[in-house]
């Protein structure tokens, strides 16, 4: 929609529904709209689409939403593209928000650019920072472009509305407040929830030690664990510490381990309290997803190795001589407790 030919005003939130419970993402995403909000005077939506729901939606008044707005449909018990972008679009089209945040999870990278396109209205995918222009009130946009290398910062100047997406970890969840709202169950036309995509079966597959966006401490390993056995060394020590495994681009390339696993640009964001990285340069592309973690300790052999320059403890030396001691130490440490 050409800016100025409606009214638009506020900041909705797509929010995520999985298996009948609100990811954590749209506590994320609730917690960014309402400090954008608050620049702008202004309120926060969310969109909760479902067929189940099992947390209280009251809840999201808690991070900042004044108004949730759910959508409750059978044809939403599975994951639904067409539908999806179909009813975003149809929302927006009746509550005219200046700004939308969606999340950059499977199903956000797929709805929302069809979404955007029925919107007639551009999309920033991939969002690592949000802000206000202080000046013209626009949504200062930014993410990595050319590899990484370059942070661009994009306005939308012409289209509303504003629509960006974000990987989940990349804000933090805001403290619960005491804050009031509404919940409105908004109509949706039959039609909305048509759809040419029948869904014959759904798998999921288990995360299993994958999931290491929960993980309050991640083990990391690169290129400079030299052998894709020595992995087991980081799985031990993060095993010891109720941790994920995380690892650098490389090490997945050459299937030492798996892509969940992956941490980075192109990879997973984490923001953990404890990310240890063995034999990891810290190429910028690895930084992107890691730099936000609380404690960082780093062992590579090289001394100048740029990620010692993020670390809190740099160890210089073999990672598969430290790795191994370092287990050893904690083990006994925690024998002693
Ligand atoms: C578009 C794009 C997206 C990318 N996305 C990602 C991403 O998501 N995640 C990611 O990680 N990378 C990503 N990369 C790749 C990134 O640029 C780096 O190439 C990569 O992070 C390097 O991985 P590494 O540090 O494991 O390997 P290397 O660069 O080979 O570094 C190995 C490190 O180990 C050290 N070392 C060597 N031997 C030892 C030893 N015995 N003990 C201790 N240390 C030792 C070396 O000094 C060196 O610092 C991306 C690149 C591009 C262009």
């Amino acid at each position: 929609m050409r800016r100025g030919s409606v009214s638009v005003g506020g900041v909705m939130v797509c929010g995520e529904v999985r298996r009948g419970r609100i990811h954590s993402v749209t506590m994320e995403l609730a917690g960014k709209g309402r400090e954008l909000a608050d620049k702008k005077d202004t309120q926060v939506s969310c969109l909760l689409f479902f067929n189940e729901l099992l947390d209280d939606p009251a809840d999201l008044f808690y991070y900042g939403v004044n108004r949730v707005l759910a959508v409750r449909h059978e044809s939403l018990k599975y994951f639904n593209q067409e539908i999806a972008a179909k009813l975003l679009a149809h929302i927006v089209g009746i509550y005219l928000p200046e700004i939308v945040l969606a999340p950059a999870t499977t199903a956000g990278r797929t709805y929302l650019p069809a979404a955007a396109a029925m919107l007639h209205t551009g999309l920033t995918a991939d969002c690592t920072g949000l802000d206000i222009d202080e000046e013209s009130g626009l949504l200062l946009q930014t993410r990595p472009a050319i590899g990484g290398n370059v942070m661009a910062t994009i306005k939308t100047p012409d289209y509303v509305p504003q629509m960006s997406t974000v990987r989940p970890k990349t804000f933090r969840i805001p403290p619960r407040m005491e804050r009031g709202g509404e919940i409105v169950y908004p109509e949706v036309p039959t039609d909305i929830f048509e759809s040419r995509i029948e869904v014959m079966s759904v798998e999921y597959s288990d995360d299993g030690d994958s999931n290491i966006q929960d993980k309050d401490v991640i083990i990391s390993g690169g290129k400079g664990l030299k052998r894709a056995e020595n992995f087991a060394i980081v799985r031990r020590l993060a095993e010891l510490l109720d941790g994920g495994v995380g690892a650098s681009r490389p090490t997945v390339e050459a299937k030492w381990i798996g892509y969940p696993h992956q941490v980075g640009l192109s990879g997973k964001i984490v923001s953990p309290k404890f990310y240890l990285a063995a034999g990891i340069s810290g190429a910028v592309q690895h930084l992107a997803g890691m730099q936000t973690a609380q404690k960082i300790v780093a062992i590579n052999k090289d001394p100048d190795a740029p990620i010692f320059r993020v670390a809190d403890i740099a160890l210089c030396g073999d990672a598969a001589d430290i790795l191994p001691r370092l287990t050893k130490r904690i083990t006994e440490e925690m024998g002693q407790r």
